[in-house]
């Protein structure tokens, strides 16, 4: 299995896209956000290839710190009241454009993530059609 699905996200508060095409990580459009630590705050992009931990991010992020990221558009913290299984950290939540939400763990280096559909069968048969699988 070499395929891989790139994700199209978007803001669950004001839905607008989240997706930045001038800048992209490993050659797909990146996920921009805004992001914040203890001591810094910045721009962070992720790379939307699902399971990819790929990004580019202007302010230091040491391992195993938990971020907070925000919408670069409506400026609200993007998480979810579910927490990471692994660490514990609170989960960061997008909307997928297909339907459906990402969740990926906002500690560094912890690889904790999952998609949650609405309905898993129609949602799955919009990817298929959308990616060609
Ligand atoms: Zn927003
Ligand atoms: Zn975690």
């Amino acid at each position: 299995m070499s395929k891989t699905i790139s994700l199209n996200v978007k803001c669950p508060n004001c839905n607008k896209s989240l997706m930045d095409n001038e800048v992209q990580v490993n050659e797909r459009p990146s996920i921009k956000l805004n992001v914040e630590t203890a001591k810094d705050r910045g721009t962070i992009r992720l790379c939307s290839t699902y399971g990819c931990y790929d990004h580019q991010c202007d302010i230091d992020l040491p391992d195993g710190e938990i971020a907070r990221f925000f919408c670069p558009n409506c400026n609200k913290e993007l998480v979810s009241k579910d927490k990471c299984e692994s660490c514990d950290a609170p989960m960061v939540t997008f909307t997928l454009q297909l339907g459906g939400k990402v969740y990926i763990c906002s500690r560094r280096g912890c690889e904790q993530h999952f998609v949650a559909f609405e309905d898993l069968a129609l949602e799955l048969r919009k990817f298929y059609h959308e990616y060609g699988f």
